[in-house]
């Protein structure tokens, strides 16, 4: 299974056009952070865990020529807007693309884009095959998915483990039964956005106690505002086995 980190970054706290924040100008491309989500390509399928504001670019950045299936977190901006963008890989594999949701997402996509679920569709809308989810495990082909249950401030969403992989972002607290479902992962990719404190988001030192806790074999952290720091700063601060993930960035989980 092949993971690529498609964005890492967060709308939280964008600085305004033109901030002269030394982060935000930073030349380290690992400073530069498009909107968290995440490519799993898995028994020969593609998949992507959001489809925020930058998909199109990450798309293309990537050179993805196809797509078996759209998972969701939750139904936040930064990680539902560029859903229309869907339409290329609708043209080229001529049939509905797969999205899987929770019912409360799902509703909100209905509501933000209401024109690819009407009956008569406009030339050029893409369609979506739409698969509701549970808090239980489901098959994409042959890859399974067992969504985690976290709270983002009090909003449930949706992590998910995929083998040995878990994949978390916008978790502000984990209930002891879902970090249950994370133990035993090669690798787990979880959200910190800054030091400081915030309602809805943990912060680094909060998901350092979470990788305490479950005790995965290595830990990457996304969804980071630039208020956090340098990555070359930060990640000197980190325990081993424990790294800031960053665009671009690919791993091979067996
Ligand atoms: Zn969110
Ligand atoms: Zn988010």
């Amino acid at each position: 299974m092949k993971v690529t980190f498609l964005g890492t970054g967060t709308s939280q706290g964008v600085p305004v056009i033109g901030s002269d924040d030394p982060v935000c100008l930073s030349l380290d491309f690992r400073d530069k952070r498009l909107r968290t989500s995440v490519m799993i390509e898995d028994q020969g399928q593609v998949f992507v865990i959001d489809t925020g504001p930058d998909f199109r670019q990450q798309m293309l950045r990537e050179k993805v020529k196809r797509l078996d299936a759209v998972i969701f977190t939750h139904q936040h901006k930064d990680h539902t807007a560029g859903l229309d963008d869907i339409r290329s890989f609708y043209f080229r594999q001529k049939k509905d693309i797969p999205v899987y949701a929770k019912k409360d997402v799902i509703e909100q996509l209905k509501m933000e884009f209401a024109y690819m679920f009407v009956a008569d569709k406009y030339p050029g809308v893409a369609s979506l095959d739409i698969h509701p989810i549970t808090n239980e495990p489901f098959s994409v082909g042959k890859t399974t998915f067992t969504p985690i249950e976290v709270l983002h401030y009090k909003l449930p969403v949706f992590g998910f483990r995929i083998k040995d992989f878990t994949y978390i972002t916008d978790a502000k607290y984990i209930e002891d039964k879902e970090l249950e479902k994370i133990k035993g992962s090669e690798v787990l990719v979880l959200n910190a956005l800054q030091k400081s404190k915030h309602i809805s988001h943990l912060t680094l030192s909060e998901a350092l106690e979470i990788v305490e806790k479950v005790q995965p074999k290595k830990t990457y952290f996304t969804h980071i505002s630039y208020k956090l720091g340098f990555h070359a700063e930060v990640e000197k601060e980190l325990p081993p086995n424990v790294f800031l993930a960053y665009d671009w960035l690919k791993l091979n989980i067996e």
